[in-house]
């Protein structure tokens, strides 16, 4: 598991901006993301422990990666729209 800081997930951002990964939803927290170029297919998973974020990618890559990156746009809309709803 992976800890998010702000400092890492604005790289990752940067990287997935460059990269431009389709993103798709699979549920609330689980994302699937796939590289147009490569056709490679990985799997993002959130959590929230206490006030620290984390997140798992199934790509080989031991930090936060590019495909947290283009999946944490999603997860943040999905997020606030779920805060609503329960407001
Ligand atoms: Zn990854």
């Amino acid at each position: 598991m992976l800890e998010i800081t702000k400092e890492n997930i604005e790289k990752a951002i940067e990287k997935a901006r460059a990269t431009k990964p389709k993103v798709r939803v699979i549920e609330f927290r689980r994302y699937a993301v796939t590289n147009k170029t490569t056709g490679a297919n990985y799997e993002v998973k959130f959590y929230k422990i206490g006030n620290q974020k984390f997140a798992d990618c199934t790509c080989p890559a031991t930090k936060v990666c590019y495909h947290i990156g283009a999946s944490i746009g999603a997860h943040i809309v999905l997020a606030e729209q779920m805060h609503t709803a329960t407001a």
